[in-house]
């Protein structure tokens, strides 16, 4: 009975741990508005950036491709 419980509680972790991962694929500069992979060098400050789940989110925000990665 108990490693039922302790099965579920593992499993709904892993879920809220990889469900943020997804949400920020595309960061969006509000100044340049440029938008980047995640993985962009050029981000210094990711906490300034607005987070894209998709690239046509981001597209549809107005936001323009960065060209050094190309997202
Ligand atoms: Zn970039």
């Amino acid at each position: 009975m108990f490693k039922k419980i302790a099965l579920a509680a593992l499993a709904a972790v892993c879920v809220s741990i990889a469900t943020p991962a997804l949400a920020s694929d595309y960061l969006g500069n509000p100044k340049s508005m440029k938008f980047h992979y995640s993985s962009c060098s050029t981000i210094k400050h990711p906490e300034r950036f607005v987070e894209f789940s998709t690239r046509d989110d981001a597209l549809a925000a107005g936001y323009v491709p960065c060209k050094r990665c190309n997202p």
